[in-house]
């Protein structure tokens, strides 16, 4: 018998990459070995995102090359997760009649079905696996190799943004218990992972749903006191949401990063309004002042959404000036596509054209090119602390600043998983090239 090889095709969030992990690590405790190319695997595992029309576009056109191997190898296993599936199962019955070349549906972050389905083939599992619906995190091929890892805290969202459909297709929102998230951080560390990400949708909600259980700034702090781990990020955070006692846990703990991922999706209270987020443009400013104030260095990422239905081309300027005043270190762009049973999809007309979208896309992104270039050039000559993550095979290795620069450092010795000191030779917009300190 060949021996069971999976191919893992994943898009979307970090939330993803976290739950496909999980789905990997079921498939090699059956004794399936990954292969880099869909034609050589017996088995195609393909996470979905449906948060854009641009990513779901892409599941159907991977689902159109799948169907064609499926042809050609009619033993060939499909495995279907995330959110393209949902958790409603009246419409994973649907999607089951529309891609009846699927063979196991898979829920976001829920791997029950590939364990039952794997059962019922009689493939070997460990008698310990955990019975939850987030087994071990790490599947064996990549202990050692993933030194960074994301820990999902808070599953699923309850906020209802008028456009976004994550809560309809993740479920409403559930922490994690602290215990399990710090037993699997642990567990991460003992396999080489030295830096941890912590997901939620609103992380800074983290307990809020758990009577009884530890806040986010705990939390933090217990993770980075896992031995092992170096440092500990969380994303994304919400306006409202941040509060002092997190700010200052930041500026206090050794090895929680300088880093903040806060979303702001527009730069006018009429389309904040009309989204449904909860905050003001100048209540978003003053937050990132507090920050500032608190942690001169932090890194900030945002995201923007640019076309909102009824957004004028006067409200997109007012997004571009937001960005110009707050001066990120990344920005995500997006343009404003509807989406099933979201608000806005129902009663919010898309009544941006498309060349429009683009064009305030492109704006937005130029712009942003512009200032990062400002915005690094002073590292040139200054040396940073980077945690390598990898070696290219041109000896190149790359890793994270604190505020989460990406930085490629051109010599040195320096293992994976090792933190290093080194100078920066050449700050681009969205990287740096540095040579290793000693
Ligand atoms: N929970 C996070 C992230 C949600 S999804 C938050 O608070 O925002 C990631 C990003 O996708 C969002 O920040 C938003 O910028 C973008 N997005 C979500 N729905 C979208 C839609 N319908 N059209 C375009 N962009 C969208």
């Amino acid at each position: 018998m060949t021996p069971a090889t999976y191919n893992l095709w994943t898009i979307g969030c970090q939330m993803n990459e976290a739950d496909a992990l999980r789905a990997a690590t079921l498939l090699e405790a059956a004794g399936y070995r990954p292969v880099p190319h869909a034609q050589e695997a017996s088995l195609l595992l393909l996470n979905t995102c449906v948060v854009r029309q641009q990513a779901e576009d892409k599941i159907y056109s991977r689902l159109t090359f799948v169907t064609e191997l499926k042809k050609r190898h009619p033993d060939l296993v499909v495995v279907l997760m995330g959110c393209l599936v949902g958790k409603n199962p009246l419409e994973i019955q649907r999607l089951q009649e529309r891609l009846p070349y699927v063979d196991v549906f898979l829920p976001p972050s829920d791997v029950t079905p590939l364990r039952e389905f794997l059962q019922a083939r009689d493939m070997a599992l460990p008698a310990d696996e955990p019975d939850d619906d987030l087994p071990s995190p790490l599947p064996p091929s990549l202990a050692g190799r993933a030194i960074v890892a994301h820990v999902p805290a808070v599953l699923g969202c309850s906020h209802a943004c008028t456009y976004c459909v994550i809560p309809y297709r993740r479920g409403g929102e559930r922490s994690r218990p602290a215990a399990e998230i710090l037993a699997e951080v642990a567990d991460l560390a003992a396999r080489g992972v030295r830096e941890v990400i912590l997901l939620g949708q609103i992380v800074d909600r983290y307990g809020l749903d758990r009577p009884g259980e530890i806040r986010l700034p705990e939390l933090l702090r217990r993770v980075a006191a896992v031995p092992g781990i170096l440092r500990v990020r969380f994303l994304t955070s919400h306006p409202q949401w941040i509060t002092s006692e997190l700010i200052a846990t930041v500026a206090d703990t050794p090895g929680l990063c300088p880093y903040f991922e806060i979303p702001v999706q527009a730069g006018s209270d009429a389309v904040l309004a009309a989204m449904r987020r909860g905050y003001t443009v100048a209540e978003y400013e003053a937050l990132i002042a507090r920050i500032r104030a608190a942690i001169p260095h932090a890194g900030l990422s945002t995201d923007v959404i640019v076309g909102f239905p009824g957004e004028t081309a006067a409200q997109f300027e007012e997004s571009m000036a937001l960005m110009r005043r707050i001066n990120p270190d990344m920005i995500r762009i997006a343009k404003y596509s509807p989406r099933p049973l979201t608000f806005s999809a129902r009663h919010l007309p898309d009544d941006v054209p498309a060349e429009e979208k683009e064009r305030r896309r492109s704006a937005m992104e130029a712009q942003l090119r512009v200032m990062l270039t400002e915005k690094n050039a002073p590292l040139r000559g200054q040396t940073v602390e980077i945690l390598v993550e990898s070696i290219e095979a041109s000896g190149r290795r790359y890793g994270r600043t604190p505020d989460y620069k990406l930085v490629f450092v051109d010599h040195g010795t320096a293992r994976p998983g090792e933190l290093i000191r080194a100078r920066i030779v050449w700050a681009g917009p969205f990287s740096l090239i540095a040579t290793a300190a000693e």
